[in-house]
């Protein structure tokens, strides 16, 4: 009978889904999305996602809702750029900038693509994108962990973002202060796709 094979679809379609979680202020408090592949200010110029919504594995969102907290007894609010990152996505950012020293060829895979990874910055109470020590994905000296070369109320906040994130168990970059991992990244596998975004 046509509807049992219709459960049965529907039923491996939602247990894949399940490994990825949307992002919301209901999990992570005070959240605000930026996603800046769903437009067009990023390096590729173009909007890579068909929708504004970030996802990540569940471990990732309960560890996320922590380093809210604790940013808001600094008076900020955590701000979004990139979650989960499809391989299609990944495919057009290195087409823009072939750089194995920022980016991870398609080749591989990304930590972006294990929903264990995230690109992250700050906002004020009211929800404005606060000075950072740089632009997102701006890959000069500026976006290291070396935060001399930046305005102090910048690097302040850089570091005010990275205690709260090594609190909760996240682990850091050396060339990107915007991007984190859970400590245990590589356990995760890929997740291939909600089917909700494709650049093509
Ligand atoms: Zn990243």
């Amino acid at each position: 009978m046509p509807w049992v094979l219709l459960l049965l679809a529907s039923t491996v379609v939602a247990s894949a889904d399940e490994r990825l979680v949307e992002v919301s202020p209901e999990n992570v408090p005070g959240v605000v999305l930026d996603l800046r592949y769903a437009g067009t200010n990023n390096i590729t110029g173009k909007s890579l996602y068909s929708e504004a919504k970030a996802y990540l594995r569940e471990e990732t969102i309960r560890k996320l809702r922590r380093v809210a907290r604790e940013l808001e007894g600094h008076g900020y609010r955590l701000v979004i750029w990139d979650a989960w990152r499809p391989a299609s996505a990944q495919k057009e950012l290195w087409k823009a900038r072939p750089d194995g020293k920022f980016l991870t060829p398609p080749s591989k895979i990304s930590r972006h693509r294990r929903g264990t990874s995230v690109d992250i910055s700050l906002a004020d109470r009211d929800g404005r994108i606060l000075e950072m020590p740089s632009d997102f994905d701006e890959f000069n000296a500026r976006a290291d962990e070396d935060f001399s070369d930046v305005p102090k109320e910048a690097a302040k906040r850089a570091r005010i973002l990275r205690n709260a994130m090594f609190n909760a168990g996240f682990s850091g970059v050396p060339d990107e202060w915007w991007h984190y991992d859970l400590r245990d990244w590589a356990d995760y596998e890929a997740i291939e796709g909600k089917g909700l975004r494709d650049s093509g």
